[in-house]
């Protein structure tokens, strides 16, 4: 092969892995496994970098920090270190003690150097990897290696430098190419994250949808018993009438907020739809679901909701039903649908209180 094109072709497998990496990254990977998946396939590549060197003469020279590096910058000092074992190990093997030196520069050097310029906004996926940042790292790496290169001197000095420089360039265009793939993938990522939360989230007021209260609800169904509270606030359409929908709207957002803040932490609340939320709890014992039930009628009643004083008895309430489903597995459509008519009774015994559908009996707050 022509000796201009080996670096080129070189490169091409790198970013190759790279891109492969990202691609797996969202699918498989979860944050249980970054301490083992990403330094196997990071260290692998760096192998293979090895086993490719761009230049034999006059001294041999290959790409092996770059995938240590991209994995430093993005995820710190353990996953770099860790990645630093398959070619260690590798290294050792194949040279013995001979090796340590090139495997200190060579391999751990990137590593520790690359960890220096890593931010933990970088690990959450959240934050667009910054060139400057890889520049740093490669120029960093570079000085360290010359200064070294002293005591060290594999070739003579003035080969030593031009072999450098020629590295160098090659590493620092093969870094803004990951760095700008790696950010590119990212913004799909973020782009997706976003659509699927916008999918399962009530615009108004920010609580999740009943979409995804479904699905969620649904789930935990198959594995446990659970119950359902539906909560309609009172007289909402007077409120709405006399001060406009803007004003209910700022009330829906706010009740959505206090109901989120006093349920259980285990609890897991939606929006309905209109005036209506939907609450899942982990809870079966009828006490224990009076008591919350109670405390949600009270914390409505109290707050100090702005125009309060237009709605009957000058306070905002709340009237619930709930259901309890009697096995795992219940039917959940019918649970609600339980919820739902105890609600009801709730609402023609005077509203402000909660029912169980069980018994249909109401209780006020
Ligand atoms: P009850 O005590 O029996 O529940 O009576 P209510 O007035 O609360 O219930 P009703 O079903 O008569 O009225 C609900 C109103 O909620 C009617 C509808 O215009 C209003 N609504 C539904 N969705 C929204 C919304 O997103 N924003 C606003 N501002 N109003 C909404
Ligand atoms: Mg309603
Ligand atoms: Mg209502």
């Amino acid at each position: 092969m022509n000796e201009y094109l080996i670096p080129v072709t070189i490169s091409c497998t790198l970013i190759t892995l790279s891109y492969i990496a990202l691609k797996l990254r969202n699918r498989i990977l979860g944050s249980m496994n970054e301490m083992v998946v990403v330094p196997l396939y990071t260290g692998i590549a760096s192998l293979l970098m090895i086993l490719l060197p761009i230049t034999n003469e006059p001294a041999v020279t290959d790409l092996r920090h770059i995938p240590i590096l991209m994995a430093g910058l993005q995820l710190g000092l353990p996953v770099a270190l860790l990645s630093t074992l398959p070619p260690a190990a590798f290294i050792l093997l194949i040279d013995g003690v001979r090796g340590v030196p090139d495997l200190l520069v060579g391999i751990a050097l990137p590593a520790f150097i690359s960890a220096l310029m890593h931010r933990k906004e970088y690990r959450s996926g959240f934050e667009r990897l910054r060139l400057g940042d890889g520049v740093k790292i490669i120029a960093l790496l570079f000085l360290v290696k010359i200064a070294l290169g002293f005591f060290t001197l594999p070739v003579p000095w003035p080969e030593y430098l031009q072999l450098n420089a020629y590295l160098f360039v090659i590493s620092l265009l093969c870094l803004v190419v990951l760095v700008a793939l790696h950010n590119d993938e990212n913004k799909n990522w973020l782009l997706q994250r976003q659509l699927e939360l916008e999918a399962n989230q009530d615009r108004l007021t920010g609580l999740p949808n009943i979409r995804s209260f479904l699905e969620i609800a649904g789930n935990m169904l198959k594995k446990r018993q659970i119950s359902i509270l539906m909560i309609d606030i009172d007289n909402f359409k007077n409120f709405n009438d006399t001060l406009g929908h803007l004003q209910g709207d700022h009330l829906l957002r706010e009740t959505g907020h206090l109901l989120r803040g006093t349920i259980g932490e285990k609890d897991y609340i939606a929006r309905y739809g209109g005036e209506e939320f939907i609450v899942m709890c982990d809870s079966v014992d009828s006490r224990r679901l009076a008591s919350l039930a109670s405390r949600l009628c009270h914390a409505v009643a109290a707050y100090p909701f702005a125009g309060r004083e237009i709605q009957p008895g000058q306070a905002i309430s709340i009237s619930i039903g709930i259901s309890i489903a009697a096995r795992p597995e219940d039917d959940l459509y019918r649970l609600i649908a339980e919820a739902d008519k105890a609600l009801y009774t709730s609402k023609r015994s005077g509203k402000n209180r909660f029912t169980f559908y069980e018994s249909s009996t109401s209780a006020t707050s």
